[in-house]
């Protein structure tokens, strides 16, 4: 699991990420979910290793890797502007993570073939990024952090460049895929709806602190506190 203990980050006065203390469990789908400005890419970009955290601990599983950068952390990272390099086929931007590790062609070419048949992207492949659309390009985007068969599947708003029915297609594959393979990943949205509809543990943060954890049942019904009621909007 990826456990934080204590973490807090500051960016000068401002405290993004405030004493958090808490547990992303193997293998389910976790939310992070809060409004705008609570700390939600704060906490991932810790988790991440792309920012340090001012104080606390960080944990995946037994190992800290508090103060490891993100290369040594074996994370995929999924972010909104989901950038492929534009220059590359999308054969190569999938292949990227795993020749940057050095891997052998033969391995590297089954295993782009493989997440290439997930995602239904197949037929892409010789492809430049700019001749797809957005649903495609999110797609690419997460064969390349899913290749790297990462420890756990960062996502940040991953969905919101996209139109509506485009976004409840590739979300409910995204919750399909987690469930098959077994992902453990953190999705970070704003969107009550969409962290109710895929999450299996909705973890609600405002101004930088943990509201609540629980499943959707729980914070939909059984709300902590009056942030989470109104902000995930059950009835009095
Ligand atoms: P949104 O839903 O709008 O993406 P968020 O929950 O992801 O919001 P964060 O980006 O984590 O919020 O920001 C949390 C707080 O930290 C905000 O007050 C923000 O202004 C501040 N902050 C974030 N990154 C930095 C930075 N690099 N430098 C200074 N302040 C920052
Ligand atoms: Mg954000």
């Amino acid at each position: 699991e990826v456990r934080l203990e204590n973490v807090t980050k500051r960016f000068g006065r401002v405290v993004a990420v405030d004493n958090v203390t808490l547990e992303f469990p193997d293998g389910r789908f976790s939310a992070l979910l809060g409004p705008s400005g609570s700390g939600k890419s704060t906490l991932l970009y810790l988790i991440a290793g792309i920012y340090k955290p001012t104080s606390g601990r960080i944990f995946f599983g037994d190992r800290e890797v508090t103060n490891l950068p993100p290369k040594d952390r074996n994370v995929g990272l999924v972010f909104q502007n989901y950038a492929l390099y534009p220059h590359m086929k999308v054969y190569d931007n999938i292949a990227f993570p795993m020749r940057l590790r050095k891997l052998p062609e033969s391995k590297i070419d089954a295993k782009v073939q493989e997440v290439a048949r997930l995602l239904r992207i197949e037929e892409l492949l010789d492809r430049y990024p700019g001749q797809l659309s957005g649903g495609q390009q999110q797609r690419v985007a997460l064969a390349r952090a899913l290749v790297k068969e990462p420890d756990v599947l960062l996502l940040d708003e991953p969905l919101s460049n996209l139109d509506a029915l485009l976004r409840l297609t590739i979300r409910a594959e995204l919750k399909k895929l987690q469930r098959r393979l077994e992902i453990t990943a953190i999705h970070v949205t704003h969107d009550q709806a969409e962290a109710m509809s895929i999450a299996d543990v909705i973890v609600v943060i405002d101004r930088g602190r943990v509201q609540q954890v629980g499943s959707p049942d729980d914070v939909y019904n059984r709300p902590r506190n009056l942030f989470v009621a109104g902000f995930i909007g059950s009835p009095p």
